[in-house]
């Protein structure tokens, strides 16, 4: 069982935990009891974390990639050593079940190892040679980190967006202010804890709690922040852009997604319908990547339409500490009731609810919506259009491969698809054909450290993850010198 002092501190600034003057209240969404109250910021905070990231940058900027790599597989050492308290964190605090969690958790280990490695090789790339087509100059190349960077997470990942954004930039030899989601701050104040006994040096690493406008907004203007890596919803996104445009900074954006899985006529029928559970039922259906439009060959429409039905109806839903729990709670009853509230309006706009659409009756108290499942969706309806950030899928028979890459392509986000076929070669071209930064065929949604996260059009600005994350903060140097 877990507890928590009666106020949490909620900042970590120059190596130092302090409160804020704004009592927030942190929830268990599966019981809707308060689970602990963080002090979150103001903007007073954040100038002082900034200064504090300022004046530890001028060494940090400095150090190897080797060292740095040591304080990052530190920090994975501690989290591996901690997993287990993690993974209840992250269960009481988003509902999500304990094998999810756990899932997270894992993710956050793995991503750390990854940029550790990549701080290691850092070093002897340091200063490239550029060959110049002549011999009266000489010229290098320098990537070197580009300061001190603000990093503002969401709440449905929230552990794992802050590794993604902060290993990279820790790597780099950036100094970091993080903002957690104020919905789901748990987790983070305990990795900020395993951060602070790795010994980093003060200031490297700080965190703010706090609401999006007493801090995001804040950091998003801050003169001497150098970049913004967000990670949330579109609307916020555009807001942030907007505020980081005054000081010309650097923004990675993650937003969001209405992703596609495409079951062609060919695919194995049963794994089509893993693979569309997974997509829009994991975590609760809070996923910017969840498949949450899914087109079928129309032979195949009718039965896999009856299977899905079936498997949704048999999700085990509840108290995310029970093993045998497969989905949890939405995070809070803000999202408990857009989701409704997109549902009801589906089906206003005409379409047909399959099952689900509602709090399962088993389950009265928490934010718990079960899995849903609608056909005859418009294509004009916010039920299509817009993410929903729920369990709810949107069935849809196509006649043809060239309707189906059509119908996916036909929205003004691009994260990710996936494609169910047997004939790999088929795939493989259908999947080239997909306006998505991350395509799967026959598998679920797995993500490597290795591999890019971003999309298209309005789901993204720029890519997290492999070299491409590391690169997101770094300056590009050239020196040039007469011989
Ligand atoms: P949100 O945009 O409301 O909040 C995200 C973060 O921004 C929070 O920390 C919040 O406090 C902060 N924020 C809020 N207002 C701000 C402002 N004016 N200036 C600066 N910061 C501000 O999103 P959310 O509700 O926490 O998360 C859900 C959304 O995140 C979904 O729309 C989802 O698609 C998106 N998401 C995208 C990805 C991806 O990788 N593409 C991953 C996870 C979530």
């Amino acid at each position: 069982m877990l507890t928590f002092p009666q106020n949490l501190a909620g900042l970590y600034i120059d190596g130092q935990w302090s409160h804020g003057p704004q009592a927030l209240s942190v929830i268990n969404p599966a019981t809707e009891a308060v689970l602990a109250q963080v002090d979150g910021a103001d903007e007073g905070a954040v100038d002082l974390a900034v200064a504090a990231a300022h004046r530890a940058f001028r060494q940090w900027s400095t150090t190897s990639g080797s060292e740095r790599a040591g304080y990052l597989r530190a920090i994975a050492a501690g989290v591996t050593a901690q997993r287990e308290r993690l993974v209840q964190l992250q269960a009481c605090n988003n509902g999500k079940p304990l094998f999810e969690a756990g899932i997270d958790v894992d993710d956050v280990i793995a991503t750390f190892t990854y940029y550790a490695e990549l701080a290691d090789g850092l070093d002897a790339r340091l200063d490239s040679p550029v060959p110049l087509p002549t011999d009266e100059f000489s010229a290098r190349v320098r990537r070197e980190p580009c300061g001190v960077v603000g990093l503002i997470v969401p709440w449905n990942f929230p552990m794992v967006t802050t590794a993604w954004k902060l290993a990279p930039a820790l790597a780099a030899g950036c100094c970091v202010v993080l903002k957690p989601s104020e919905v789901t701050p748990l987790a983070e104040l305990e990795l900020a804890r395993i951060i602070a006994a790795c010994g980093l040096p003060q200031g490297v690493f700080n965190l703010v709690c706090g609401t999006g406008l007493a801090v995001g907004a804040p950091m998003a203007a801050h003169r001497r922040i150098a970049k913004i890596s967000f990670t949330g919803s579109n609307a916020v996104g555009v807001q942030v852009m907007q505020r980081a445009a005054e000081t010309v900074k650097g923004v990675s954006l993650e937003l969001g997604g209405k992703s596609a899985l495409l079951v062609l006529e060919d695919a194995d029928l049963q794994l089509a319908v893993e693979l569309a559970s997974g997509g829009g039922y994991f975590n609760a259906g809070q996923m910017c990547s969840a498949t949450s439009r899914v087109l079928v060959a129309r032979p195949l429409y009718a039965e896999f339409v009856q299977r899905l039905q079936a498997r949704a109806e048999a999700i085990v839903q509840g108290d995310p500490f029970e093993p045998g729990t497969e989905m949890g709670a939405l995070v809070n009853r803000v999202q408990y009731q857009r989701v409704l509230g997109h549902i009801e309006a589906g089906i206003e706009a005409g379409a047909t609810l399959v099952t689900g659409g509602s709090r399962p009756g088993n389950l009265p108290t928490g934010f718990f919506v079960a899995p849903t499942v609608f056909t005859d969706v418009p294509l004009d309806s916010a039920l299509w259009t817009e993410e929903i950030f729920g369990p709810v899928l949107c069935v849809r028979a196509f006649d043809s491969e060239a309707e189906a890459i059509a119908l996916a392509n036909d929205s003004d986000f691009g994260l990710v698809a996936s494609v169910v076929s047997a004939d790999a070669a088929r795939a493989e071209q259908v999947a080239n054909a997909l306006q998505a930064g991350l395509v799967w065929i026959n598998a679920p949604q797995v993500i490597f450290p290795q591999t890019a996260w971003g999309g298209y059009k309005q789901s993204s600005l720029g890519r997290e993850l492999g070299p491409w994350g590391l690169q997101a903060f770094q300056e590009i140097k050239h020196v040039v010198r007469a011989m």
